[in-house]
């Protein structure tokens, strides 16, 4: 078990975001958490990472209590998440933009750029391949194609070398070949690095083709937890579903 909470409960004024919910993540699994919009998805991330302090209950990683700690101690324990499209530099190169992150891991500064940019080549050039980005290593991460840009936002991620990766909607606004390779791409990953990803995602036909583990939330309170086979049988899952399609 690499991470696990007890009993989070998150509220925003009235509204009680996060209910309740223990849950735990195995190592090296690929970890959806799926539920309608506004399910509280998002704030669980937030809980995890450390962008949000939950009113009551703990978090765990790796058996450590890591409830309150802030969001840059907790990458340096090996939970990151995807950084947005826009934090990256429009005006920096694929190749620079990762190693900027490899960087940023290693705490050096600027003035060592130029040796340390002969001390990082192989790691940069290693990661590039991993996300299939080695052909566009020298193009500025403004010209890049919208999947290519998730692709070096995974690949500066994976610059600070990740041990529990959070991913919120992956796959948003990509076209279906580009989820689907992109989804292929984690799957290599996971399989190669050891890594464990957690997900949330809306398309159902991504969650069921990669996740080995799904945890359904409804209004903030898990209400399903198990193989895809065993959430897919879930009643209160095709109600949730079901009821909200109809
Ligand atoms: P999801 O990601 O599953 O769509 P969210 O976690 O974003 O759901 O939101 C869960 C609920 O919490 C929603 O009703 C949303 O409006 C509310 N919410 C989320 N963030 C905040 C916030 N910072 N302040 C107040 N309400 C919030
Ligand atoms: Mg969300």
């Amino acid at each position: 078990m690499i991470l696990e909470t007890k009993k989070l409960v998150k509220e925003f004024g009235k509204l009680l975001a996060t209910n309740n919910v223990s849950f735990s993540v195995n190592e090296g699994d690929i970890h959806a958490i799926i539920g309608p919009n506004g399910a509280g998805k998002s704030t669980f991330f937030n809980l995890i990472t450390g962008y949000h302090f939950p009113n009551s209950g703990k978090v765990f990683f790796k058996d450590k209590e890591i409830t309150k700690l802030p969001p840059y101690r907790r990458c340096r324990l090996g939970i990151t998440r995807s950084f947005q499209i826009t934090s990256i530099y429009p005006k920096l190169t694929v190749y620079d933009s990762i190693l900027m992150a490899l960087l940023s891991r290693q705490k050096a500064t600027l003035n060592l750029f130029s040796s340390a940019e002969k001390y990082f080549r192989e790691e940069v050039w290693g990661i590039l391949e991993d996300v299939g980005l080695a052909d566009q290593a020298h193009v500025n991460g403004d010209s890049i194609s919208h999947g290519d840009k998730k692709r070096l936002e995974l690949a500066v991620t994976l610059g600070t070398k990740p041990e529990l990766l959070l991913l919120d909607e992956p796959t948003c606004g990509m076209s279906p070949e580009e989820t689907e390779s992109i989804m292929i791409m984690i799957k290599n990953l996971v399989d190669k690095k050891g890594l464990t990803i957690l997900f949330t995602e809306h398309d159902m036909g991504v969650v069921f083709g990669i996740a080995r583990r799904i945890s359904v939330l409804h209004q903030g309170s898990l209400i399903a937890d198990g193989t895809p086979e065993e959430v897919r049988a879930s009643e209160e899952v095709q109600k949730v579903y079901l009821g909200g399609a109809a």
